[in-house]
């Protein structure tokens, strides 16, 4: 197993941007959880002034629950890190749980030929609470992303996500816990690096740094419909959703590797809206594995309408993938086949 510990290199600038979500809140009086200022997490932690690089903390004006995300945050954070990409050596984004891997699979797409960490955290209890998670992983965070190589570059130079001693490629996580620490799970990639004592980085799972030149696409198309299958879907209520003149794309949710009902009014009002050149897109509800169409007539009848396999991309990085390749302008044969390509670690080969 490849596996190397990380040495610190002492001048690293960092950014630390605080977007909101537990790791700052604070309780209000009816018991629930409100995001609070940044002042309060660095006052929380005070070993984050001894850390042996140079930090700068930002904040959003309006720190939010996690669950108020959108697309435009999203642009926000990377033409931030576009913004001040020279100036720094790493990102850490500090983020709330609930749609942190909705925002690292959409940062790994919007930030094309990356040379340095972009790394993301958060906590499941509030950094003031004794038993927070929130300071190993700040602190975690920032050595992983201090952490370079025996050439001086960094260690991971791509979005990752550090949670609760794990490091996550930033396409390839999901929530799976709201009570654990261990809130995330790679259902089909793995670790990029663990930490015990030591941090040991699994380098061969690791990209390596782009020499192109870097730059963002910041335009993201969400007119993007979900269609959930399941055991009694009705025409009713699912057509009015598939046939939505808005929509630029639908996502299946398929069962296993890839089936669906087999429903006349399902197929046929799947393949006209095909036809008129909006792609539909395979996901698999089994976040585990891969969709395979061609396995069972079920999910055949799917490929010959010509519905698109996600394959092993999880719905997070399906669904942020096609709203940066649909708002890069990309149509019909030109958007499938960037679709199939494996642009961000986010597809096995
Ligand atoms: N609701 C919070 C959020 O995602 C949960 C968390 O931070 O863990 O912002």
């Amino acid at each position: 197993m490849p596996e190397k510990y990380s040495k610190l290199t002492k001048q690293a600038h960092i950014l630390i941007l605080y977007t909101g979500g537990t790791i700052g809140m604070i309780r209000k009086e009816n018991g629930s959880y409100e995001p609070f200022s940044f002042e309060n997490l660095s006052s929380q932690i005070p070993e984050l002034a001894q850390f042996p690089a140079q930090i700068e903390v930002d904040s959003f004006d309006e720190p939010i629950d996690s669950s108020n995300m959108t697309p435009e945050h999203w642009r926000r954070i990377a033409k931030r890190i576009e913004h001040d990409y020279n100036t720094y050596d790493a990102f850490l984004i500090l983020h709330g749980s609930d749609t942190m891997a909705y925002t690292s699979a959409a940062l790994s797409f919007m930030l094309r030929n990356l040379s340095k960490p972009v790394i993301l955290t958060g906590s499941q209890l509030p950094v003031g609470i004794p038993r927070s998670d929130a300071r190993e992983n700040i602190l975690t965070s920032l050595e992983i992303a201090s952490a370079t190589n025996d050439e001086g570059g960094p260690l991971v130079p791509e979005v990752a996500v550090y949670f609760e001693y794990n490091l996550y490629r930033g396409n390839r996580l999901q929530k799976v816990s709201s009570q654990d620490f261990e809130a995330f799970r790679s259902p089909n990639y793995p670790l990029l690096a663990e930490a015990g004592v030591q941090i040991k980085y699994h380098r061969n799972f690791i990209q390596t740094a782009s020499v192109s030149r870097f730059e963002v696409l910041e335009n993201l198309e969400t007119r993007i419909a979900i269609l959930h299958c399941y055991p009694g879907m009705s025409a009713s209520l699912n057509l009015p959703l598939i046939q939505n003149p808005q929509n630029k794309a639908i996502i299946l949710r398929s069962f296993g590797s890839g089936n669906a009902p087999g429903e006349v009014w399902l197929l046929e009002a799947l393949a006209e809206v095909i036809k008129a050149g909006i792609p539909v897109i395979n996901v698999s509800q089994c976040a585990a594995g891969e969709v395979e169409m061609a396995k069972y007539d079920a999910g055949r009848k799917y490929q010959e309408i010509g519905v698109l396999s996600a394959r092993d991309m999880i719905l997070e990085a399906a669904l942020t993938k096609a709203m940066v390749l649909l708002g890069s302008g990309l149509q019909g044969e030109e958007f499938a086949i960037a679709f199939r390509e494996n642009l961000s670690g986010e597809l096995s080969d």
